[in-house]
């Protein structure tokens, strides 16, 4: 039997829905419809110094006005419950530690002052297999020494531990066969001081746990591929990995870098869905609902950007698309 499609938004409550975010709703939204299949939602709040105040709700609220339902959220329920992760903090560290255990992660005890220095010692510096011997972690230390530590209750983070030169591929749905040196990544935090996992950890848990047969994203997660691919590996020997597209951003009209908001001003639109006033420093940034847009306008700009179904239709309903 053919496996359901299952997709998910992911957003951070870290600010406004840019039109890219929403953009990449509707990609992943279209294609679990089109199959089928379901949408799921899930807040990615594990970086708590980014959460903002009120971004759930607004993420909510924008998919609502754009006619979007999830079929399981926070607000939906589901099977796969809590939709929250730093709800579901406990089961990520019994992975983190499960890949300590198989040697593909390793506890590091550096303070973040040591990483300073390093970084002040060293341009460009970055954890990995080029520089971890000199530091304070499970590799270099003898055992008893790190025993020691854990005893003590010394603050450690868990890291990947990358390989060196092994080429790392997959197949993306939109850009074919990626594949990137090992020796390139950084031995990316997978769980924090505070027993929080990071992005990295708990995307690929969650995905797994949920699921997920294919993940619409960002193109700037491009980079942090590697890293999931191998988390796939290692915990589920990469067995039922999504299919990954990481979908170009929405540019500039000069194609020089990610449209801003400044752009929408002088170009007479807003990059928002809907208004947003960030709490943290009280800016206030127009959205297209208050503007007066439709939904349905919104929608059909989002779609039609850079894709057209060889007609001249120009407007699509949602059930159309
Ligand atoms: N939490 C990530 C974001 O806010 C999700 C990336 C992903 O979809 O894997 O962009």
């Amino acid at each position: 039997m053919e496996k359901k499609v299952r997709v998910r938004f992911a957003p951070s409550p870290t600010g406004g829905l840019h039109l890219g975010g929403v953009r990449t709703v509707l990609f992943n939204y279209l294609f679990a419809k089109h199959n089928g299949g379901d949408f799921i939602l899930r807040i990615e709040d594990t970086d708590q110094t980014r959460f903002v105040e009120g971004a759930e709700e607004y993420i909510f609220e924008c998919l609502k006005w754009c006619g979007i339902e999830p079929d399981e959220s926070v607000l939906h329920g589901g099977p796969h419950a809590p939709y929250r992760q730093s709800e579901r903090k406990a089961l990520y560290k019994e992975y983190a530690d499960r890949l300590v255990k198989e040697g593909y992660a390793y506890y590091a005890f550096d303070t973040a002052e040591e990483l300073d220095v390093k970084r002040k010692e060293i341009p460009n510096f970055q954890y990995s297999h080029a520089t971890r011997t000199g530091l304070k972690n499970s590799l270099t230390l003898p055992p008893d020494e790190t025993l020691k530590l854990l005893d003590e209750q010394t603050p450690y983070v868990i890291r990947i531990k990358m390989p060196d030169n092994e080429e790392v591929s997959f197949t993306d749905m939109i850009r074919g066969h990626v594949s990137f040196n090992s020796s390139l990544v950084d031995d990316k935090v997978l769980l924090k001081a505070d027993g929080m996992p990071t992005y990295h950890l708990a995307v690929v848990v969650d995905d797994h746990l949920m699921e997920i047969t294919h993940a619409f994203r960002g193109e700037e997660w491009l980079p942090s591929a590697p890293v999931h691919v191998l988390l796939w590996k290692y915990l589920f020997g990469l067995e039922n990995m999504p299919e990954w597209a990481h979908l170009p951003l929405i540019l500039k009209p000069d194609g020089n870098g990610k449209l801003s908001k400044r752009d929408g001003d002088r170009l007479g639109f807003p990059v928002f869905a809907m208004n947003w006033t960030d709490p943290r420093s009280n800016e206030f940034t127009q959205g297209f609902r208050e503007r007066g847009f439709l939904p349905e306008a919104f929608i059909n700009m989002l779609a039609l950007l850079g894709w057209n179904d060889g007609t001249d239709q120009e407007i699509y309903s949602l059930q159309e698309l």
